[in-house]
């Protein structure tokens, strides 16, 4: 499936739609009084309409995004919302600035004036975007139970401004925009019943610490019994959240075992705050687990599985091969292993005792000069790719680890010729 054309015709619609809501917005400008303050004031109303369609998005997208997971990916998901939310900064701020701007009154826009309701809610709601935006901006740093109170705000931020829109908007009468704010409306019910029932649901999942194994000096495996087997794809990952020291932000990790296991892993390296706090947990201590969620994953296909891993890179990797070994059916995987030395490689001693003839691994140390296996010095390469893989165009390539060898792996993988549809990456750094 090709992942780019939803977001396209998401874009294409999107445009579209803004270019029919200028018309209808700026016709009484165009075809009655060309003056300036309608043209400002024809420039806010038209930026209240973008803005209220672009937050109506952002909580449908938010309220929907574990669906759309497996279409698009969390991490795009997520990084739209981000990127998305900007646009609709300066939407939700040129609305009230071009009124401002159109009639010289300002207080009336910046001070709720409750004796026009309608307007005073939209007052309201310009300052709960203020609010909501600067939360989502400290998203991990605050409580994740302030985080939920934050977005109740958001359902209150919708329908504050889709009553102001109604109850004041000269254009909302128009049977477009009334179609638009109708189907807006639809949206955010279909998107909340589906977070409540998600959330009702997923509530009865509960994951307790069965063990604590380190792998190396600053990684570790958090090993959790679920009370229900999860049923999860190989390269998968889940949100974790601990109810421990104020951390509760929810941070992604990768599972690293099978999905024919009934437990969970997770293979985390010591970062900061949040991985040196589960590194302390006790056995039988509660973990919040969320997902799984991710398209890292294996496609159905017989081309050989080209592995690039680097570092903690390893964790999906880790778990398709530990799949591949419960399968019948198995593809030929060429694994590259990139790591600072011998002593610092994840799972190495597991690996080394895989002896399959579908398994071939060639270890990278960028400080080490030899090992006890096939290796190479230094950092990964296309003579190195090339000198391993003979059949570059049967091969589909994944990708995981730091950023910096992601972007040097797929710079070398296209000079190779690679597809780009042959290169699947994952990204541990949103
Ligand atoms: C899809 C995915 C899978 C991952 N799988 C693994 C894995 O299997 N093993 C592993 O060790 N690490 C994995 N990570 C990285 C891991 O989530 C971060 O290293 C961890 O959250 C850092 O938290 P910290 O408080 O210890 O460190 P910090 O010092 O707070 O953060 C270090 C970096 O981690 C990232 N990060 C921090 N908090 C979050 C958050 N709430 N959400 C997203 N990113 C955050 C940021 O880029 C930050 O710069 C994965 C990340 C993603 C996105």
């Amino acid at each position: 499936m090709d992942r780019k054309i939803p977001p396209f015709l998401f874009f294409i619609f999107l445009s579209l739609f803004s270019i029919v809501l200028t018309f209808v917005v700026f016709k009484p400008f165009i075809f009655e009084d060309i003056s300036i303050n309608l043209g400002l004031y024809s420039i806010g109303k038209l930026a209240g309409l973008l803005s209220f369609l672009f937050l109506s998005i952002l909580i449908i997208s938010g309220d929907t995004a574990r669906f759309f997971d497996k279409f698009f990916g969390m991490d795009k998901i997520i990084k739209f919302q981000r990127k998305f939310s900007l646009i609709t900064a300066v939407f939700v701020i040129a609305h009230p600035l071009f009124f401002m701007l159109s009639s010289g009154n300002y207080l009336n826009y910046l001070i709720p004036n409750f004796v026009v309701f309608p307007l005073a809610l939209g007052t309201i709601s310009l300052y709960i975007f203020v609010i909501v935006m600067i939360c989502s901006s400290l998203y991990k740093r605050i409580s994740h139970q302030i985080w939920q109170y934050i977005h109740i705000l958001t359902y209150l931020l919708f329908f504050f401004s889709l009553y102001h829109a109604i109850k004041i908007g000269s254009d909302t009468k128009n049977i477009f925009i009334k179609s638009i704010l109708s189907i807006l409306l639809i949206g955010i019910i279909i998107g909340g019943t589906y977070r409540a029932y998600y959330k009702i649901k997923h509530k009865k999942f509960k994951c307790y610490v069965k063990e604590i194994k380190w792998e190396t000096k600053d990684t570790f495996t958090l090993i959790l019994k679920p009370n229900k087997k999860l049923n999860f794809k190989a390269g998968q990952f889940c949100f974790l959240r601990l109810n421990k020291n104020k951390l509760y932000a929810r941070h992604p990790f990768t599972i690293s075992n099978s999905p024919k296991g009934e437990d969970l892993h997770f293979t985390i390296k010591l970062t900061g705050k949040f991985t040196k706090a589960a590194s302390e947990l006790k056995k039988g201590e509660e973990v919040i687990v969320d997902g799984p969620f991710g398209i890292f994953t294996l496609q159905e296909n017989n081309k050989d599985l080209i592995f690039l891993a680097g570092g903690v890179g390893i964790t999906p990797f880790m778990s398709m091969i530990r799949n591949q070994l419960k399968n019948r059916c198995r593809n030929n995987i060429f694994l590259f292993y990139c790591s600072k030395k011998e002593g610092e490689t994840i799972f190495k001693s597991e690996l080394s005792k895989i002896k399959e003839k579908w398994l071939k691994i060639v270890y990278i140390f960028s400080q080490e000069d030899s090992c006890s296996e096939i290796c190479e010095k230094g950092y990964i390469n296309k003579e190195i790719i090339k000198r391993y893989i003979p059949c570059i165009n049967s091969s589909i390539f994944y990708i995981c680890g730091p950023e910096p060898m992601k972007i040097l792996c797929k710079k070398e993988l296209k000079s190779l010729g690679v597809n780009n549809k042959n290169i699947i990456t994952e990204s541990f750094f949103w």
